[in-house]
């Protein structure tokens, strides 16, 4: 994530929607891809920014729509008249829209794409009995499927979702994590599936047709144990070649918003170009051990508990060449 400023000079968090040193309103331009100081001439805050405050994106002055074109693509959200639920839905939006930060950057397009039979992106944030014992749904499963991703909003609550971190032996679990997973699906359908780059994909991830409902059967059933040497990124990776593909296509936007973020303020300067995937992993090494570091002088867990080995580079490296295409 790049650096944001006030027009007085005060830093700005994506997610601000007020400078808190000069008062005055902010809030992010999807156009410009960048945090703006209001001008009511020309932009007024999305209606979910201003009815739930759960939104600080913009909205052009001369749009007819109300809602910005984030809150646009999110086509169900949980009871509201439930105030918790208001809660995780920010939480889950703010997720969502780091996401399509990322996305923007790397001109990944969530339009639905007819000539080639693509859907656009929506997302849906879904109750379960699990949350809410007056909802119908017993189960709502976090997952993509035809465009959509919905996500369980029990993942903005951060005991439940640590609580099934640790049943699941899963090293890393947020919402922002759950929005780039689910993306690598979508993007599977819209980049690989089908094309020629299908051949390069089973020699890495495997055989994508193998039975998923199955492999994800007998992966909860009986999960493996966890060994970077393997060639996974991380446990779950291990249960299905798509899985796999998400995991790492989570990784790649993990690796590039951090590294981003870090040469904008300053913590390290990037030689890379897009083509030197080699120089990219070294430096993502050289950050990824600064940041375990930064969070162990403050008492807390490794940001990033990974390990990458020569078969995840190689993984990752194709994410990055299929990306630049
Ligand atoms: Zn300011
Ligand atoms: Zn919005
Ligand atoms: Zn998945």
């Amino acid at each position: 994530m790049k650096r944001f400023t006030c027009q007085c000079g005060q830093n700005l968090y994506f997610d601000n929607s007020r400078c808190l040193a000069c008062g005055n309103s902010v809030g992010f331009d999807p156009e410009l891809g960048d945090i703006v100081n209001l001008d009511p001439a020309k932009q007024r805050q999305c209606q979910n920014g201003t009815d739930y405050n759960v939104c600080n994106w913009l909205v052009p002055q001369q749009e007819k729509k109300t809602l910005c074109t984030s809150c646009r693509i999110t086509h169900i959200t949980p009871d509201l008249s439930h105030e918790q639920n208001i809660r995780r839905w920010r939480i889950l939006e703010i997720a969502k829209r780091r996401l399509l930060y990322n996305l923007m950057q790397f001109n990944l397009s969530i339009a639905e794409d007819a000539a080639h039979g693509q859907p656009a992106l929506s997302f849906q944030f879904l109750e379960d009995q699990g949350s809410n014992p007056l909802v119908a749904e017993t189960f709502v499963r976090t997952g993509h499927a035809s465009g959509v991703i919905t996500i369980n909003v029990t993942e903005a609550d951060d005991v439940l979702r640590e609580a099934n971190r640790l049943m699941m032996n899963e090293a890393y679990r947020t919402p922002l994590g759950h929005c780039r997973h689910e993306s690598g699906h979508y993007y599977y359908d819209r980049l690989i599936r089908g094309t020629d780059l299908e051949g390069v994909f089973r020699a890495l991830f495997g055989d994508p047709d193998i039975d998923y409902e199955q492999a994800l059967q007998d992966y909860y059933a009986n999960p493996p144990s966890h060994r970077p040497d393997d060639g996974y990124i991380s446990n779950y990776a291990q249960s299905h070649p798509l899985e796999d593909w998400a995991e790492c296509w989570a990784h790649y936007l993990h690796i590039n918003d951090t590294l981003e973020t870090a040469a904008s303020w300053g913590v390290m300067t990037l030689k890379r170009d897009h083509d030197d995937a080699d120089q990219w992993l070294r430096e993502w090494l050289e950050l990824s051990v600064i940041l375990n570091e930064m969070n162990r002088s403050m008492g807390l867990a490794d940001a990033y508990p990974f390990t990458l080995t020569g078969a995840i580079n190689a993984k990752l490296r194709f994410i990055n060449s299929v990306v630049g295409q």
